[in-house]
């Protein structure tokens, strides 16, 4: 998993429940907004580990790699 705040190798979940590296345990990684729609944005996991998933979902189904 990639760290959601630097793209660094991610070991940790912050309190937002988004994977982090070491050093962002304490950060919160900005939302990104949606592709397809413009809401932001929130992780994900699935299968091929944590992703950015549209809030409006399933309604949208934008992604966003971490
Ligand atoms: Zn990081
Ligand atoms: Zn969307």
């Amino acid at each position: 998993m990639n760290c959601a705040v630097c793209g660094g190798t991610a070991t940790k979940l912050n309190i937002e429940k988004q994977p982090v590296c070491s050093r962002h345990v304490k950060s919160k990684a900005k939302a990104p907004a949606c592709p397809d729609c413009k809401l932001p944005m929130m992780i994900r996991a699935g299968k091929y580990g944590a992703f950015w998933g549209c809030m409006a979902f399933p309604s949208c189904n934008g992604i966003k790699k971490i």
